[in-house]
């Protein structure tokens, strides 16, 4: 089974980001290591560059920095459900191997492969 794990603090800032910029959708990254069976994160990034409330299209065009250990994207729904849209599965498909998905009240997350499966994520 592939599974997510991630640091309790990691995961709290992108929920607590995301609510506080609801009703616009957060965008963020989250820095980590592979492991045998999914991958490790310890660290939000949010890169400067980040554009917020324009909808999840500017989030394709998104350049994610190279070697900075970037292995899944964060972002969030202004309205459940946390399941990955159309615009979201394409952009999943040529760009990091997880992704994690919030909606409101932010009190949680799901976590996907980059086909849009859904997958694991295990706090830690
Ligand atoms: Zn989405």
């Amino acid at each position: 089974m592939v599974t997510v794990r991630i640091r309790r603090a990691a995961l709290e800032s992108a929920l607590e980001a995301a609510n506080n910029t609801y009703p616009d959708e957060f965008i963020g990254i989250f820095r980590g290591k592979k492991e045998e069976d999914g991958a490790s994160l310890t660290e939000l990034i949010i890169a400067p560059f980040s554009t917020y409330g324009d909808g999840f299209s500017s989030y394709s065009d998104y350049h994610i920095p190279a070697n900075v250990g970037a292995l899944a994207s964060f972002h969030s729904h202004p309205h459940p459900p946390a399941l990955p849209s159309k615009g979201d599965l394409q952009f999943f498909s040529r760009s990091l191997p997880f992704h994690i998905i919030s909606c409101p009240p932010f009190d949680g997350a799901n976590a996907f492969d980059s086909r849009g499966k859904k997958i694991a994520l295990e706090v830690v």
